[in-house]
């Protein structure tokens, strides 16, 4: 061997794969690809036996693994990495505090549209109608995609050169002759529009003025050519010029259609399909600048002043402060610098009034990232971040997972929104904890914005860890509204109840229909009826694979699991006693609409809840029907309860308070209080005074005392006693273990296994269970849970969570409990 021979190194690469194992998988960097791989390189392997997966490359190094031979990475995919160093950091923070595998991080970080897996496919567009422009190279591809309906990922490597592939996939993509997709996810469906341009021979200034000399035989035609020149603006023609729309166009304008038709069947126009984006930009920005108050100035300035110290800042502002317009203004000042914002919103539900918002303040600049977009959106505003082109983004839980790099602040709109914590899968992170985090690393601020902050926040604030700002009035006249109980024992003994609402309800709902104010109804229970049940014998319908009742659902005639999904015709007959007294119990929306329907004939009533929304622009579609003041009386789930800024709300029915307070879990109080507020927040947020009526057994409940006199302090201070009182966050950090098996006493006997372990290195006073889960059974396995209660302490938690891993796998391994499941929720919500 010669020497220059010996000295050339074997290089290898760590590389990230979406799997839920807790390690990185190492390859060999071919020589020809020595190059172009690097930290953060995207790259495509082979893992298990044809298997096609997307990675990102963790780190290079020159050690081969240990006991087996290295596969080769089969390709890079872009020219630069895709993964900064800092997202790097981030997942594997996440991975080790959250304790689930950085595969799984990964997985949910990267938009699918940027993994390639065995279950990508391929299809042929329909509409392509550019064969010309294929190359020879692709030829192979398109063949086959003619003759099949779809290909496979790895299908499509067997047919071109190797490492070709990826290169031909981009440029038939952006030829849009294919259409790239994951088999598991809803299909890309672009929304298209068709648009008018001028043919490219006629694109030079020239060519166009002679061309509409030539039609001086054709007034008709003439006229429409110039009407297009005029809009493109002829001094701006040039091949791959933007298209206009044409229907648009054609309302615009006084022309002649058939003459259009000529000129595009003449070659002189091109009618085409094309992909528009789903959010419209507005043309115009608006740049008059909104005059803070006083009171939103000065809220401005004490931010900036906490900046000079504290990373994090809450800004408690009542309900219709107008938090808003005080973010605008940071964002603007951010913006300015030259750094980078992330606006993060719970849900998609809120975006759409915000985004208008921030739309008409920012125009173009502003990129919105949720899970209700196609892949390919969310591609592109992940590259767009990237490639820096991009400095403000508004997006949901996952946002954070972009590539930031000049961050400058983090805005969390209503911080204390449990839809910032992600449940299920792994990783359970809490979008709100990791932002901050995030922040620290980049050296960028942190605002949390909220009127009922979360108990977390706000101690923090008290403590002088967070800055605490706070805005304590509505803006302009508007005042918070008058909020009242609903005895519902009085009312039931004076029997003026009909159909479950009050007579104080129904009087006062007549009184706001007459008066022409909108009523919003609150009730957090979709469908008819939550359970169906025998009038004889009491038999209750219940989901055969999970421990609950079964909901009615009267649209569509149908029992429905909202847990697992079962669904059912509901049963003619008891099966338990065969009486035909089996009845409609409880309320759901479904109910409540039907019945307003009945006392109101004449009001326009709509329904809000994932049942009417879940089509992609229903939700926007709905929300600018109220708008327009075409609907009276809104009745909704939580999806109503947020963010919603109304002029004409005036009044706001609470259909039954009683359930979220007596939810047996130790954030009840908090979430009822924060559900209350928000909701109640939503009327009267203009001149009118607003009415919010709250139906209740309980009168005389604490919270719903606070609830009435707006007292969040009042609120946080009772609450905050008896957090510390009984050890619960934020004075501990609560790990949630939940227990799943099929059968159950083995998931009891796993649950005390866990739980004897558990207590035998923490102690006892630190782990509390096992108990039945709060649902017994759901998709047909039993569920116990543990909670493991730590105090704040960093490298103590780092080792409780050591321990919690190991009598996990211990437990785990044990091949009596092989279909067993453990479930970590750390900070569970
Ligand atoms: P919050 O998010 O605090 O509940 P919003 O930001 O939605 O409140 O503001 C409530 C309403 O008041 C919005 O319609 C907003 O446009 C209006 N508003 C608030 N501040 C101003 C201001 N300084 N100038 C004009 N309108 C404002
Ligand atoms: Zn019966
Ligand atoms: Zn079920």
């Amino acid at each position: 061997m010669s020497e220059l021979f010996q000295e050339e190194v074997t290089w290898f690469a760590d590389i990230l794969l979406p799997v839920p194992i807790a390690k990185l998988f190492t390859y060999r960097v071919p020589r020809h690809l020595s190059q172009e791989v690097q930290i953060g390189s995207r790259v495509i392997v082979e893992f298990g036996r044809g298997r096609v997966l997307t990675g990102v490359v963790g780190k290079i190094h020159e050690n081969p693994p240990q006991g087996y031979p290295a596969k080769y990475i089969t390709e890079v995919l872009d020219p630069a990495p895709i993964v900064t160093e800092t997202q790097l950091w981030l997942f594997q923070w996440i991975a080790d505090y959250y304790m689930c595998a950085v595969g799984e991080v990964f997985q949910v970080a990267l938009p699918s549209g940027l993994k390639v897996t065995s279950e990508s496919r391929m299809e042929w567009n329909p509409n392509f109608d550019r064969p010309d422009r294929l190359e020879e190279a692709e030829q192979p591809l398109v063949q086959a995609l003619q003759e099949k309906p779809f290909l496979t990922y790895p299908e499509a490597q067997q047919l071109v050169p190797a490492g070709q592939l990826n290169a031909l996939l981009k440029a038939l993509v952006a030829k849009q002759a294919i259409i790239l997709y994951e088999e598991v996810k809803e299909r890309y469906s672009p929304k298209k529009v068709r648009k008018l341009r001028l043919a490219s021979v006629y694109t030079q200034v020239q060519a166009a003025m002679e061309l509409l000399d030539q039609l001086n035989k054709h007034p008709k035609q003439q006229a429409v050519l110039h009407a297009i020149l005029q809009e493109i603006g002829i001094h701006r023609l040039s091949d791959g010029q933007e298209g206009i729309p044409k229907a648009d166009f054609l309302a615009r304008h006084d022309l002649s259609k058939s003459a259009l038709q000529t000129l595009v069947d003449k070659g002189i126009l091109e009618s085409y399909e094309a992909i528009i984006p789903r959010f419209p930009k507005p043309t115009q920005e608006d740049t008059s600048e909104v005059g803070l108050t006083s009171a939103q100035a000065i809220a401005y300035t004490e931010i900036l002043g906490h900046f000079q110290e504290k990373d994090v800042v809450l800004l408690h502002g009542i309900t219709g402060s107008g938090k808003t317009e005080v973010y605008i203004r940071l964002i603007q000042e951010v913006l300015a610098s030259g750094a980078q914002v992330l606006f993060m919103l719970p849900e998609i539900a809120l975006t759409t009034q915000i985004v208008t918002r921030l739309q008409k303040v920012f125009g173009t600049s502003v990129g919105v990232y949720h899970s209700k977009f196609s892949d390919n959106e969310r591609v592109e505003v992940y590259r767009q971040v990237l490639n820096d082109e991009l400095s403000f983004v508004v997006g949901v839980r996952s946002s954070i997972f972009l590539p930031f790099s000049r961050l400058g602040l983090i805005i969390v709109d209503e911080e204390h929104e449990t839809s910032y914590k992600q449940f299920d899968p792994a990783p359970r992170y809490h979008a709100r904890d990791v932002a901050i985090m995030m922040a620290h690393k980049l050296g960028a601020k942190v605002v949390l914005g909220s009127a009922t902050p979360s108990l977390e926040s706000y101690q923090q604030g008290l403590q002088g860890k967070y800055g605490l700002v706070s805005l304590t009035e509505r803006y302009g006249e508007a005042k918070l509204p008058r909020i009242q109980l609903v005895d519902m024992r009085a009312e039931r003994k004076n029997k003026t109840i009909k159909n479950d609402f009050s007579s104080v309800f129904l009087d006062q709902i007549r009184l706001n229909l007459a008066g022409g104010g909108q009523t919003l109804i609150f009730q957090n229970r979709r469908g008819y009826a939550p359970y169906i049940q025998c009038e004889v014998c009491q038999w209750i319908q219940e989901c055969p694979r999970c421990a609950v009742s079964m909901t009615y659902h009267l649209r569509s005639q149908e029992l429905v699991c909202h847990y697992c999904g079962h669904t059912d015709k509901p049963p003619r007959k008891c099966p338990a006693c065969a009486s035909s007294q089996v009845k409609t119990a409880g309320v759901g929306t479904e109910k409540i609409e039907d019945d307003l329907q009945v006392f109101f004939p004449s009001a326009r009533i709509q329904r809000m809840d994932l049942d009417t929304t879940r089509s992609r622009h229903a939700y926007q579609t709905m929300l600018h029907e109220f708008e327009q003041g075409a609907v009276d009386i809104l009745v909704g789930t939580q999806m109503i309860s947020k963010g919603l800024d109304f002029d004409l709300v005036r009044l706001v029915g609470i259909f039954d308070a009683d359930r979220m307070i007596h939810f047996p879990d130790f954030r009840a109080a908090e979430r009822a209080f924060q559900m209350l507020t928000q909701v109640a927040g939503r009327a009267g947020r203009r001149s009118n005074e607003g009415l919010v009526l709250i139906q209740t057994k309980n009168p005389n409940h604490p919270l719903l005392k606070k609830v009435v006199e707006h007292d969040y302090l009042g609120f946080f201070d009772q609450e905050i006693q008896e957090r510390q009182a009984f050890h619960y966050p934020p004075f501990t950090r609560v790990i949630e273990l939940t227990i799943k098996h099929p059968d159950f006493l083995l998931a009891e006997k796993m649950a005390e296994r866990l739980a004897r372990a558990l207590k035998g290195i923490l102690g006892d006073q630190r782990v509390l269970g096992p108990e039945k889960g709060l649902i017994e059974k759901i998709r047909n396995k039993f569920i116990f849970v543990l909670w493991v209660k730590l105090e704040k302490d960093r490298a103590q938690i780092q080792l409780a969570k050591q321990s919690i891993q190991e009598q996990m796998d211990d437990v785990l391994q044990d091949r009596a409990f092989r279909q067993g499941q453990i479930i970590v929720d750390v900070d569970a919500y």
